[in-house]
């Protein structure tokens, strides 16, 4: 793939704002199996720095090709697959772990953080819900499921002080309360409840993955 087969500019959503607009390439970066002495097989990671025209914040683009990832088109002939991903900012979640509903209502949320803070909120409130309903709580407001889930031992004090957060902001934005909200608000209640689904679900994961590892090592060695 060389530079000159790259389109300038692309239509790509900003996660930033929430526009979806022509985007100007500002850098890029590759490299892959060509680089390296020696390479079993044919692989490429570009990076694209995309800059925003409405926010000024810039996108940061991942695409990764490789020769195991045939897609054959219908004309017989066939290219690599490629997968892209927006590594930065930060609008989705990388992992199988996160129940789908609430990776989903997580997604949807961030997806509004720039275009309707007080939608953006209501959405991070709702991904709250519906995480502590993941986790078995069955009282009726947001407030007494905080709390019957921290009762439980399974947030702690920190996280249950963050989910308070988010709770206040959320029934404001919904109940249009004289509370002035600004992005930075929305930023910190998103990266809580980020934290939220790591505490959950994430880290418990990596670690019994990593634990798996562990004893296949000390089997190994015995
Ligand atoms: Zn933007």
């Amino acid at each position: 793939m060389k530079n000159a087969d790259l389109k300038e500019e692309e239509i790509i959503k900003c996660f930033h704002c929430g526009n979806e607009t022509p985007m100007k390439k500002v850098g890029e970066y590759s490299w892959g199996s060509r680089d390296l002495d020696y390479s079993e097989f044919d692989f490429l990671f570009q990076y694209e720095l995309f800059a925003c025209p409405v926010c000024h914040k810039v996108t940061l683009r991942q695409t990764y090709s490789d020769e195991s990832m045939i897609n054959y088109h219908t004309n017989d002939q066939f290219n690599f697959y490629d997968e892209q991903n927006i590594l930065f900012p930060l609008s989705s979640i990388e992992s199988n772990f996160v129940p789908q509903k609430i990776k989903a209502a997580y997604e949807a949320a961030l997806k509004t953080k720039g275009i309707d803070k007080n939608i953006c909120l209501m959405a991070l409130r709702r991904t709250l819900e519906l995480m502590l309903k993941d986790q078995g709580a069955t009282k009726w407001g947001l407030k007494d499921k905080i709390e019957e889930v921290a009762a439980r031992g399974l947030l702690p004090d920190t996280l249950k002080e963050a989910s308070s957060f988010a709770k206040v902001l959320g029934d404001t934005a919904a109940h249009d309360k004289e509370l002035e909200i600004d992005s930075y608000d929305i930023e910190s209640i998103a990266e809580f409840i980020r934290y939220i689904i790591e505490y959950l679900y994430i880290i418990p994961s990596k670690i019994s993955a990593y634990k798996k590892v562990l004893d296949g090592k000390s089997h190994e060695s015995e």
